[in-house]
């Protein structure tokens, strides 16, 4: 009937969508739910760019990356137009950094084509566009590049359609639970409508923590950050060297703070540089506030691109949100309980999950329709590990949070 499903989804941000397209697209009747306009500013999956680059500390990740560029592709092909723009990337940071070590060592283990530079070679390979001090080294590799992430959704959801979907926005889902006759779930909206689902999928972004919490007690330790994205003028003259397309890469640094950033692309002649980490905020009461712009970023700006680019202050911000875990590990598991195999939580992308959302899809209709995810070691995103190992394991986010923080 109209309001039964095989699959509902719910959260229309990268993650729900591409999911969405997945099942749609293995001829499976879904339904994809979002509280708010499509493609809204509220969430996680709005603006301009997203990284994708190889260069992860850990295996698994890159395994990850390496299914998503071929997905990027094949969606791309399927939909005719272009979300992906190929770049290198290029990590710098201390030469004892523990995790550029691990980048470094990945690169060697899984074979990336990779270059490990010091500081004079750093300015011999892009042409002086990029200085790092002495002591730190870089790591050029060729599979970089920046995706378009409205773009990208908004991908996604035409496919979704197109093979099938049904999407339904201003639809915010207030509850889930079992149907004790039939089996299955029933949905419920704060509009008043209810829709059955054999299985359902929940991709809620920096809401998952209130609405799992709702509709199964259980907490998962997720917080949500706002944070600035800030874009920054090259000075005249030097707008072309730093555009994508002039072989300058996305980046990032290993230092303190965090740093990363784009090639010159979505803003003619600004450059988007920003640090990983935001303020922890409710989702529903954000401050929309300016943000605070770390002395640190600003220095690293100036000798980073010695002076070529106004390091005073940004040209323009934008605003977002993570979902932040405390290790920066996805959550990709079965909500379990009363619900068995039959909710599958996708969530927790800590400011890094755009570049794997085909792949990331891919994985939640697998764990949906079949109970597994082929090729996937989903140790590492099950919530049992925040158990497991309360505190443990915790990558640099904390420190992120207490200098922002005390920044203000
Ligand atoms: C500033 C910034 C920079 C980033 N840079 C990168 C990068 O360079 N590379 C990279 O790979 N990743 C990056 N990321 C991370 C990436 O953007 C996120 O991991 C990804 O967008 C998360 O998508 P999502 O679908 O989980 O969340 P969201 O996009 O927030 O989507 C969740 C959706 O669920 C909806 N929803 C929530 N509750 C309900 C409900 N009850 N009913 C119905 N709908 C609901 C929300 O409205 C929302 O639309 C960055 C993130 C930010 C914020």
């Amino acid at each position: 009937s109209a309001d039964e499903f095989d699959v509902i989804v719910v959260g229309a941000g990268v993650m729900g969508s591409s999911t969405a397209y997945q099942l749609a697209k293995r001829g499976h009747k879904t339904l994809l739910l979002e509280q708010f306009d499509f493609l809204h500013h509220r969430g996680s999956s709005h603006g301009e760019s997203r990284t994708i680059r190889a260069t992860y500390p850990e295996d698994y990740y890159h395994d990850m990356v390496n299914e998503s560029y071929q997905m990027w592709e094949q969606a791309q092909s399927e939909i005719g137009f272009r979300v992906y723009f190929k770049a290198r990337h290029f990590d710098v940071g201390p030469a004892d950094a523990k995790s550029l070590l691990a980048v470094i060592s990945t690169c060697r283990r899984k074979a990336i084509p990779h270059q490990v530079l010091d500081r004079r070679q750093v300015t011999e390979k892009f042409s002086g566009r990029i200085d790092i001090p002495e002591g730190w080294i870089g790591v050029s590799c060729d599979h970089g590049g920046v995706i378009k992430p409205t773009k990208a959704v908004s991908m996604f959801q035409m496919l979704a359609l197109k093979h099938g979907a049904f999407l339904w926005d201003n639809t915010e889902v207030n509850g889930v639970t079992r149907d004790g006759v039939k089996g299955g779930v029933i949905v419920s909206t704060s509009n008043g409508d209810k829709f059955w689902g054999k299985k359902c999928v929940v991709t809620a972004g920096s809401w998952m923590r209130k609405l799992v919490k709702k509709v199964s007690g259980v907490e998962l330790p997720i917080q949500p950050l706002e944070t600035n994205v800030c874009y920054w003028r090259i000075k005249e003259g030097h707008e072309a060297k730093y555009a994508i397309g002039s072989d300058f890469p996305t980046f990032a640094s290993y230092g303190k703070p965090y740093i990363y950033g784009t090639p010159s692309l979505e803003y003619p002649g600004l450059i988007k540089v920003a640090v990983h980490g935001g303020y922890p905020c409710d989702p529903d009461k954000r401050t929309w506030g300016p943000g605070v712009i770390p002395s640190s970023l600003k220095q690293w700006i100036e000798e980073t691109f010695r002076g070529s680019v106004d390091s005073s202050g940004p040209a323009a911000t934008q605003l977002c949100v993570y979902s932040m875990t405390p290790d920066e590990d996805f959550v990709l598991d079965f909500l379990g309980g009363e619900f068995g195999k039959d909710v599958v939580m996708g969530g927790g992308f800590s400011g890094h999950g755009f570049k794997m959302a085909p792949v990331i899809g891919r994985i939640l209709a697998d764990l949906v329709l079949t109970g597994e995810a082929e090729g996937i070691e989903l140790k590492h995103f099950r919530i049992a590990r925040f158990k497991e190992n309360p505190g443990g394991n915790v990558k640099d986010f904390e420190d992120q949070v207490g200098q922002l923080t005390s920044a203000l």
